[in-house]
């Protein structure tokens, strides 16, 4: 390591131990760092969002959605309840909702069926679970949960992760309960045009949280890209791409042009600029995803570190994103808000 880093890197280590310290206590927020008692951040998704094109009643609706999650995870949160538990709760509603690119409502592959992705982490043991390419789970952030609790692997794919997303008594249903018009009309444009635009995929979900007790998790799910190739997976599966949590260093979700995501490994590498280099989430998101855009990517993230501060960085025209904590809650939608 060159000198400046590895100074840079001790100076850095005491403040994070700081924060370590705080979170394996289990210690409320302490008053003197002005720590939220705890916070939610979610995301649904980045790109070309802009408001000449949005109706009246469309924004509604997502300012609603996005509310609804945030409330589901924040009644989790409020009562004591672990970060992982309300990112997990955070997401399912926007699984749920067709607005966004997650269960109902997601994007159609190229043979015109669902494959759906996700995962989640929690921060406190740096436990992870994931699944990608499920077709029949109706909620996939709930396979990619059992995957972590309730088997010694960390990644299900394709097949086999529907069986054992069955096998531990998730809700199953057939492909064509994800199925909506828009997403077919999508589909088959981008079929006779040959042309993917962004809107083609936006709509992934995420959250990252920090709970009473100093824990961060995260969480992220899609159904990926239209007219994706079958088997085709993005980052939203990947620990480390889309989602990573560590305790008292920082919780990432992110959406965007998968593969570019994946070359960067976003959601560490925020991490890992925040741990090793003392940079804030957002600085360490902004160098983050420069770096996916100068490899000709784009998209967004939702950071918390360990003592709750937050960012929502995106270098698309929009994201759909949003907080809440004891204090109150916020949504925002387009680049200037
Ligand atoms: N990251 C997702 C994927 O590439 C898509 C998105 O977030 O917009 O599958």
């Amino acid at each position: 390591m060159p000198i400046c880093a590895l100074a840079l890197s001790m100076v850095l280590i005491a403040g994070c131990q700081a924060s370590s310290v705080i979170a394996q206590e289990g210690n409320a927020v302490s008053s003197e760092s002005e720590q939220p008692e705890w916070r939610l951040v979610i995301h649904g998704g980045a790109g070309v969002i802009l408001r000449e094109n949005m109706t009246a009643e469309r924004e509604a609706a997502y300012t609603a959605a996005l509310e609804t999650a945030l409330e589901a995870g924040a009644t989790v949160l409020r009562d004591g309840g672990s970060a992982v538990d309300a990112v997990q709760a955070a997401v399912i509603p926007m699984e749920d909702d067709p607005l966004f690119n997650a269960g109902q409502g997601a994007v159609f592959t190229a043979a015109a069926e669902h494959e759906l992705d996700a995962s989640i982490m929690s921060g406190a043991e740096r436990d992870a679970g994931a699944v990608a390419g499920v077709k029949r789970v109706k909620n996939p952030i709930l396979a990619a949960r059992a995957v972590m609790d309730q088997s010694e692997h960390v990644m299900f794919a394709g097949a086999g992760a529907d069986v054992f997303a069955e096998s531990v008594g998730i809700e199953m249903v057939d492909n064509s309960y994800f199925d909506t018009d828009r997403r077919r009309q999508s589909l088959e444009r981008v079929l006779r045009e040959r042309v993917r635009n962004d809107a083609d995929r936006h709509g992934t979900v995420g959250a990252v949280a920090i709970d009473q007790f100093g824990n961060l998790a995260a969480a992220t799910t899609t159904g990926g890209m239209t007219a994706k190739a079958a088997g085709r997976i993005g980052d939203s599966p990947l620990i480390g791409a889309a989602t990573y949590a560590q305790n008292g260093v920082c919780a990432v979700s992110a959406t965007g042009h998968g593969e570019y995501f994946i070359r960067v490994a976003v959601a560490k590498t925020i991490c890992a600029r925040v741990e090793l280099a003392g940079e804030s989430v957002g600085d360490a998101a902004q160098n983050a995803l420069d770096q996916v855009a100068e490899l000709g990517g784009d998209g967004g993230v939702v950071v918390i570190d360990g003592n709750g501060e937050y960012e929502y960085v995106f270098n698309s025209k929009g994201m759909y994103r949003g907080m809440i904590d004891p204090e109150g809650m916020e949504t925002a939608i387009f680049e200037q808000e």
